[in-house]
């Protein structure tokens, strides 16, 4: 429920985060969270990119194109908070040269795996939740979590703000695919990142399920640690580490004896190659290069090809797709472990 009080002190440390730390904020519908929405042209994207926008090039405070429209002007964040009775403000982490760790506390199950391409420690009880999953990646690391700008949520979860590159870093969500036992995007089970294009809500906010607290003594973030910097490379958030697609020579795959499996092998890894060199992004060349490698697994282990060079060619394909190298590893090793048998041979001789 937003009351004046709840407004006021919401958009009190909007205005003081916009002021003292440079960050862009804004009001959010006190009901869904979501951004307010913009005048009528922009609503759905208003066939402009919000760089392109004329709404927002006048910096007066129109609240068109989203989380795009976030501002540290505290001229703009007062007039927000004079016109908008709202008790939820969020930041916009990207612009803000922030990244959040969204620790989640959704309940449920966890997954068997419930890190993104590190065993769980064997003997170690399974996580209640992303807070757990976290300690957990931060104790096999070494690492403590870090002593930074932490926000308790309404609903048991909680959110650890870090001073990051801006624009460097993606967003992901730790999920388990129905019927999967293992996580494979972003850290991990209820781990979510949000960086580039994400926002999170403020402390001091209230929303129907309570009122965001700052859990921490410090209202400054802490540089991004080093582990975790290693974790986000290790599990494909860099942008600065995407391959630029360029000329590459194609794939050139020779099939070593005249067997006719090494043969059909050869065939399968070099079509596989192919198609995947050529995949634009957001096409599914993750996907894609799991099930090829998954498929091409079950043909080294019935010795039709040499594991090395499945590995080497898919590597170099998936590469020149700009799929990032630590996606292309997960993907690889994935594959490898979940190998489908090899197609029987049809006698034709
Ligand atoms: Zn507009
Ligand atoms: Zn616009």
């Amino acid at each position: 429920m937003t009351t004046k009080s709840s407004a006021d002190r919401a958009a009190g440390v909007a205005r003081w985060v916009a002021a003292h730390l440079g960050w862009h904020v804004l009001p959010l519908h006190p009901d869904t969270k979501r951004p307010l929405a913009g005048c009528p042209d922009c609503r759905g994207g208003g066939g402009h990119t919000a760089a392109q926008c004329a709404c927002l090039a006048r910096g007066a405070g129109a609240l068109c194109h989203g989380v795009w429209a976030a501002s540290s002007d505290p001229a703009v964040v007062a007039r927000w908070a004079g016109r908008w009775r709202t008790s939820v403000w969020a930041v916009h982490l990207g612009v803000s040269g922030l990244l959040c760790v969204d620790l989640d506390a959704h309940g449920g199950t966890p997954p068997a795996q419930p890190l993104n391409g590190v065993p769980w420690p064997a003997g170690d009880p399974l996580p209640v939740d992303g807070i757990d999953t976290y300690a957990t990646l931060a104790g096999l690391r070494g690492a403590a979590v870090a002593t930074t700008l932490a926000t308790d949520t309404p609903s048991g979860g909680l959110h650890l703000l870090y001073a990051a590159q801006p624009g460097r870093w993606k967003s992901s969500t730790g999920r388990v695919r129905d019927g999967d036992d293992t996580v494979r995007t972003g850290l991990g089970w209820q781990i979510d990142i949000k960086a580039y294009g994400g926002y999170v809500i403020l402390p001091g906010s209230t929303t129907a399920a309570g009122t965001y607290q700052r859990a921490s003594t410090t209202v400054t973030p802490a540089p991004l640690p080093g582990w975790l910097a290693a974790e986000l490379i290790r599990t494909g958030h860099d942008k600065h580490a995407t391959p630029t697609a360029s000329a590459a020579p194609p794939v050139t795959i020779t099939a070593h004896d005249d067997q006719r499996e090494a043969r059909y092998a050869a065939g399968a890894l070099r079509s596989a190659c192919a198609e995947l060199a050529e995949m634009p992004a957001d096409s599914g060349r993750n996907r894609k290069l799991f099930r090829s490698t998954s498929r091409l697994a079950g043909m080294v282990a019935a010795g039709w090809i040499d594991r090395a060079q499945v590995e080497t060619a898919l590597t170099e394909a998936a590469g020149h797709a700009a799929l990032p190298a630590g996606e292309i590893r997960y993907a690889i090793a994935s594959g490898f472990r979940h190998p489908r048998p090899a197609p029987e041979h049809r006698s034709t001789t």
